[in-house]
């Protein structure tokens, strides 16, 4: 699944394709993924206008225009792809684009929960309005979450990975984060104090720092070859790796299961 480094490293790739061309044109080759797409919309406000930047807010691209963005997300399965043309090549290829002056993104996702959308200037939109700050942005700040983890009643690995408190953190990063700040994952959000916090943010953006430096800056390397991004070859400390010793301790690292999703931890230096 495309996590928050491979939308990062999917946004930088796109850049030099994308900022200041011209979108020429928009081809959907499916009236709709997770949702309907707004075809008519969507080409009536992007066919011939320059995308002057692209931006990302947890696991959500946006390429912007004067009249709005068109957002993306790429769900469980989805990748964009250039090719030599605007023929699809590729099965569950739903979406074509081109850009000036020859190039040509493919927008391919077998299970289609992902989405494409359109996002009014000035309008926003639900998927975007119910989401907490991106990790990376200016209103992600220890003193936010500690005030909004006041009326919180799940533990602390709940609220990572709880969209409209934190946008983008998957279940791998929460795992390993949680590792690097020395917390337990099912301690309770609302008694985290605040350097524990500090420290968790802290390790929450270097973790995901580390996997996007460890992707790809292009389009071809961002996903390796057997078409699967490169995030697997990230070198985890706890996430998959029951009853391996923990890199710190040496003890056996621990992996429970609630509400259907694993949990890593080291029950030996995650006590706090
Ligand atoms: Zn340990």
């Amino acid at each position: 699944m495309p996590e928050l480094p491979e939308v990062e490293t999917l946004r930088t790739a796109l850049i030099p394709l994308v900022c200041n061309k011209t979108l020429v044109e928009l081809k959907f080759l499916r009236p709709d993924l997770r949702f309907p797409i707004p075809v008519k919309q969507l080409q009536k406000a992007m066919t011939g206008m320059v995308v002057h930047d692209v931006t990302r807010t947890g696991k959500y691209l946006l390429l912007h225009n004067v009249k709005g963005a068109m957002l993306w997300h790429l769900g469980m399965s989805g990748r964009v792809v250039q090719k030599p043309s605007m023929k699809a090549e590729e099965k569950h290829t739903h979406a074509v684009f081109q850009f000036e002056p020859d190039t040509f993104l493919h927008f391919i996702d077998p299970r289609r929960f992902g989405c494409i959308l359109w996002v009014p200037k000035d309008k926003g939109h639900p998927l975007l309005d119910h989401l907490g700050p991106d990790p990376f942005s200016e209103e992600a700040t220890p003193a936010l979450f500690k005030e909004r983890a006041r009326t919180c009643k799940g533990p602390v690995k709940g609220f990572l990975m709880n969209a409209t408190r934190i946008a983008g953190i998957g279940n791998i990063y929460a795992c390993e984060a949680l590792f690097e700040a020395e917390i337990h994952p099912m301690k309770s959000a609302r008694k985290l104090s605040r350097p524990q916090w500090d420290r968790l943010l802290t390790e929450v953006r270097n973790v995901l720092r580390k996997s996007i430096n460890a992707g790809g800056t292009t389009l071809r390397d961002f996903f390796n070859a057997d078409g699967n991004p490169g995030y697997f070859a990230l070198d985890l400390a706890v996430y998959g790796r029951q009853g391996e010793p923990c890199t710190r301790c040496r003890n056996p690292i621990t992996r429970t299961v609630h509400t259907a999703r694993s949990t890593f931890f080291c029950k030996t230096c995650q006590k706090r």
